[in-house]
């Protein structure tokens, strides 16, 4: 059988921490289901939005990261951080030995088969673990959010409840 990794000098088990990273722009239904599921395998589990310097997103980044920690504030294994270059730089820096990302559909596997080649190549000590989106949450994506949002459309249930306050209180 498997050993359990033992931190050093010590016989406590090591905490697995996995990074979830992507854009939130916005954080959707999609992105809470896959973080509440990763809670029942992980210790932790670090929401890291990444920032791109040649991509300007829509929604800014502090009230990305606000909108994540008020979501979670009941929750001390979820945290929230902003990152720049290499993912699995970023999940090193943070202690994370893996990556948490999910899966909608087909194109979602053939986008993220690649990258995650590329990382266990410069990172070889994590391991991407998958997530399938359940059937209530695989149509979901922040893309559609906006689209949505940008026609005045209803987000109930798309995403969580204290953004559609925002938005109803003309606050976004
Ligand atoms: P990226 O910009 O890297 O695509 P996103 O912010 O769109 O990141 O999403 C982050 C992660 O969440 C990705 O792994 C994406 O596949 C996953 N994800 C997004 N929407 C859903 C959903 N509805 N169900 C499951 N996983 C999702």
């Amino acid at each position: 059988m498997k050993k359990m990794s033992l931190a050093k000098g010590s016989n406590k088990r090591m905490k697995r921490i996995a990074l979830f990273p992507g854009s939130f722009d916005p954080i959707t239904c999609g992105h809470t289901e896959i973080v509440q599921r990763g809670l029942a395998i992980f210790d932790e589990v670090f929401i890291g939005i990444g920032v791109n310097t040649t991509k300007t997103p829509t929604f800014p980044t502090g009230k990305k990261v606000q909108w994540i920690s008020e979501i979670f504030q009941g929750e001390a294994r979820v945290k929230v951080g902003i990152f720049s270059g290499l993912t699995v730089n970023f999940a090193l820096s943070i202690e994370a030995t893996f990556i948490l990302r999910g899966l909608r559909a087909a194109p979602d596997f053939e986008y993220e088969k690649n990258i995650e080649l590329l990382n266990k190549h410069l990172a070889p000590n994590i391991d991407t673990v998958y997530l399938v989106s359940s059937s209530t949450t695989g149509h979901i994506s922040s893309s559609l959010v906006r689209e949505v949002l940008r026609f005045n459309g209803n987000l109930k249930g798309l995403v969580p409840d204290i953004i559609l306050q925002e938005i109803s209180q003309q606050k976004i």
